[in-house]
């Protein structure tokens, strides 16, 4: 017998945002501000990890977003289909009507961080979403929130959103101290800075032993850990081995992997090198 075809999903809606406007938040980071027209479309989530799938096409190809995904897939080989990257909704201004996304600008690999260095006013941008799950437990005794670079902007947005009167302790890995930001925080709540002074193969134990020596605060903590995935594999040890806290205690994913375009990142995610927290 046939097997009946898969219904097909529909089209996850496209928002073309325009850049408005950009700013250096670090030698490594900058912000892209951006609005429009799109910005009324725009529905938030509750969630302090909100994120938006941007979509990149080969300018080359000459395309103009929103992209029917669907049928260029049918038109073009698959190296020419526009390819999303995950970012983080730093900020909503409803005000202003724009949303600030954060970049690492990590060097002149990749898509994402490229753009956003370049980015203009006037220039435009296709994305999906949002997405997100991560909310912080009000009884929680308190918070750990670990993270990269690239996790900073959830980490911000989270630390925003904690009560006045919450505790815990953040630890940001970063490459210099030129990258340390600002943090708005909870009086109850100290931050670390974990200093990367190199990539290499001690990077992903950098915020393990960080986290693993530090004098953990009696009570229930509520996890918040994202980043490198190499690292996230390493916190998950202490996370779970030495510390024996339960997978529903922990919000633990790789944002990212060395060494992998998020293309492949996200593929690997079906494979053993790709697992964090097996099911
Ligand atoms: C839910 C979620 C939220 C995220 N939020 C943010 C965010 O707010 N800000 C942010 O900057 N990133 C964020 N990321 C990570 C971001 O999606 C990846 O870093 C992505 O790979 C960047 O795309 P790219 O086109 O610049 O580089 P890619 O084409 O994906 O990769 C090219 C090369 O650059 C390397 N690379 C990628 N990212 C980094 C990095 N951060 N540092 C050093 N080298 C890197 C890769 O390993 C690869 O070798 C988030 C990821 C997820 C899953």
């Amino acid at each position: 017998m046939d097997t009946p075809p898969r219904p097909s999903r529909p089209p996850r809606p496209q928002l073309v945002f325009d850049v408005l406007a950009t700013a250096w938040v670090t030698p490594h980071m900058v912000r892209v501000t951006l609005g429009g027209p799109a910005f009324d479309e725009f529905q938030p989530k509750d969630v302090t990890d909100s994120y938006v799938k941007l979509l990149f096409a080969k300018p080359e190809l000459g395309l103009t977003p929103p992209y029917d995904l669907a049928g260029l897939r049918e038109q073009l080989p698959p190296e020419d289909v526009p390819v999303t990257r995950t970012y983080t909704v730093r900020r909503i201004n409803p005000a202003d009507r724009t949303i600030d996304v954060d970049f690492v600008v990590h060097g002149d690999e990749g898509l994402a961080g490229p753009w956003a260095a370049r980015a203009k006013p006037g220039d435009q941008i296709a994305l999906m979403g949002p997405g997100g799950a991560y909310d912080p437990d009000t009884t929680a005794d308190w918070h750990l929130l670990v993270g990269d670079e690239s996790a900073t902007p959830a980490i911000a947005a989270t630390l925003e959103a904690l009560p006045e009167d919450a505790a815990g302790v953040v630890f940001l890995e970063c490459g210099s101290s030129e990258d340390m930001i600002e943090l708005v925080t909870p009086r109850g709540v100290e931050v670390v800075w974990v200093r990367r002074d190199a990539r290499d193969d001690a990077t992903k134990f950098l915020l393990a032993n960080a986290v693993s020596a530090y004098p953990w605060p009696a009570g229930r903590v509520q996890v918040f850990a994202h980043g490198e995935r190499e690292s996230m594999k390493a916190l998950r040890d202490v996370f779970l081995k030495e510390r024996g806290l339960l997978k529903e205690q922990l919000s633990l994913s790789g944002y990212w992997a060395a060494g992998r375009t998020e293309d492949r990142f996200q593929a690997e995610k079906r494979e053993p090198i790709g697992v964090i927290l097996p099911a």
